[in-house]
């Protein structure tokens, strides 16, 4: 078979790319292949999947006659096991070949599981996918009591799904707070307060170093000897760039996927986005892995429009998220605790349980971290984003009446005549955007 355009990834990076492609190139042929058997679906739904608040229909962000409505062809359900860059083809699980123009890596991640003793018992779970999802599912009419390794987002989303199906969770986190790569101490403490509001046993500073059963999981025990008794265990400790197609293809990768500021790889027909590349990230001014749903998606775009002959750059992503996990809502995005503190300026306040902090380094913000209080949140991430000079208004930036026109005239004025959506504050990728991502 003959394609134009391959992409590997069916998820958020490969709609992106899929969708820019035809908004160039209408005729060309476009083949999208996923090990996944299902349309795209919105990933961080599949906790919501597992509460029943959503169907997998409740979770497609493109209709299901997207495919055909644009001239795509799907593969769903079928790995792509190898490339040759040479001869342009990939070859698929059923021994199919593709032999494609321009290819697009989206592979996404994969989770990272530990080899510890007892991993295969039946009852251990990961928890990245759809049927993730539906295995746990599938598994909870007789258990009452999991155990989550890893405090981290993917740990915390699946902990809140069990907590709504009436599980006890134990969660054991090796470092010393929860949701440590994304906020900083205090903001970590706080939401750890609001999930042992909601019953959830928090054990920080500890691992998980063998998992006790004998065909099924009956309970695991920690690095210090104390056993915890469970009938489920999550394995929620990260998620690796999937670089081995690109690695066996011999296209550079670093921690991921290697990319330019136009998305393509050291290979001209090949180009990567999402969770598996390394992009531009806008606050560090490197490349790095920015593993969020809205940097897949532009990356993507960005990735297809070059792929059908139209220069286009990345602007650039950083990390960000916004969370509301508990009912706590939370926004931190860049450098939400910065490694070197001595060259950055904290501004920061808290009371009545608000948190709000906002890094800056050289007048320039770098990070922050909202709790509770996140109305603001959208405003200073777009000075970070656009790489603002603070340094006149800074005093401002945490102040309760912090708006449009806390800004210099003259920075106002430009904002209004480059871009007028930026005078409307935009929230920082609240929960729910990405939520919408499923209804669009
Ligand atoms: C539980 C959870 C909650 C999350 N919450 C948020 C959130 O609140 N906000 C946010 O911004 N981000 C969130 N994320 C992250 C977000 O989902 C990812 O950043 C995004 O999905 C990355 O998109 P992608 O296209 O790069 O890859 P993915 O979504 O990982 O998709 C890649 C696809 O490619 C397929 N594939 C891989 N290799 C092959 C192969 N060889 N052959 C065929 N198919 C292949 C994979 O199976 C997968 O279907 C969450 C992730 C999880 C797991």
């Amino acid at each position: 078979m003959r394609s134009k355009y391959l992409i590997i990834g069916n998820s958020a990076g490969g709609i992106g790319a899929a969708e820019a492609i035809r908004e160039v190139d209408k005729s060309g042929s476009l083949t999208i292949v996923s090990d996944e058997p299902y349309p795209a679906y919105s990933r961080p739904l599949i906790s919501k999947y597992l509460t029943g608040e959503r169907t997998l229909e409740g979770m497609l962000f493109r209709p299901a006659e997207f495919y055909s409505q644009n001239n795509i062809v799907s593969l769903l359900g079928k790995k792509v096991e190898g490339l040759g860059l040479e001869s342009h083809t990939a070859e698929l699980d059923g021994g199919e070949r593709i032999v494609w123009e321009k290819l697009l890596l989206a592979p996404g991640g994969m989770p990272i599981v530990p080899r510890i003793k007892g991993i295969g018992e039946r009852g251990v779970f990961t928890f990245t996918n759809l049927d993730d999802a539906k295995a746990i599912d599938g598994f909870l009419d007789n258990a009452s009591k999991a155990l989550v390794i890893g405090g981290g987002l993917i740990g915390i989303s699946v902990t809140e799904a069990l907590v709504k199906r009436g599980i006890e969770v134990t969660i054991v986190e090796m470092k010393e707070t929860i949701l440590n790569t994304i906020l900083d101490e205090q903001a970590s403490l706080m939401a750890e307060e609001a999930l042992r509001q909601a019953g959830v046993s928090i054990v920080t500073c500890h691992t998980v170093a063998e998992i006790s059963g004998g065909g099924v999981v009956r309970g695991v025990t920690l690095d210090d000897g104390r056993g915890i008794p469970c009938d489920l265990v999550v394995v929620a400790i990260g998620v690796a760039p999937r670089i081995e197609l690109a690695l066996g293809a011999g296209i550079k990768v670093n921690r991921g996927i290697v990319v330019d500021r136009y998305m393509a790889t050291n290979h001209p027909d090949v180009y990567s986005c999402g969770d598996a590349a390394e992009a531009y990230d806008f606050v560090y001014g490197v490349n790095r892995l920015t593993p969020i749903w809205p940097n897949a998606y532009v990356g993507g775009r960005i990735a297809g429009l070059n792929m059908a002959g139209i220069k286009a750059e990345y602007p650039g992503g950083t990390a960000m998220n916004s969370l509301n996990y508990f009912g706590l809502d939370i926004v931190a995005a860049g450098m939400a605790a910065p490694p070197d503190e001595d060259g950055c300026e904290v501004l920061s306040r808290q009371n009545n349980g608000i948190y709000q902090k906002v890094v800056l380094r050289d007048d320039l913000v770098m990070g922050m971290v909202f709790v509770r209080d996140i109305e603001r949140s959208g405003m200073i991430f777009s000075l970070m984003k656009d790489r603002v000079n603070v340094g006149s208004f800074k005093q401002a930036l945490l102040a309760d009446d912090f708006g449009l026109v806390s800004l210099p005239r003259e920075l106002w004025q430009e904002r209004l005549e480059t871009s007028p959506s930026r005078l409307v504050p935009q929230p920082a990728m609240p929960a729910e955007a990405v939520e919408d991502f499923a209804g669009e």
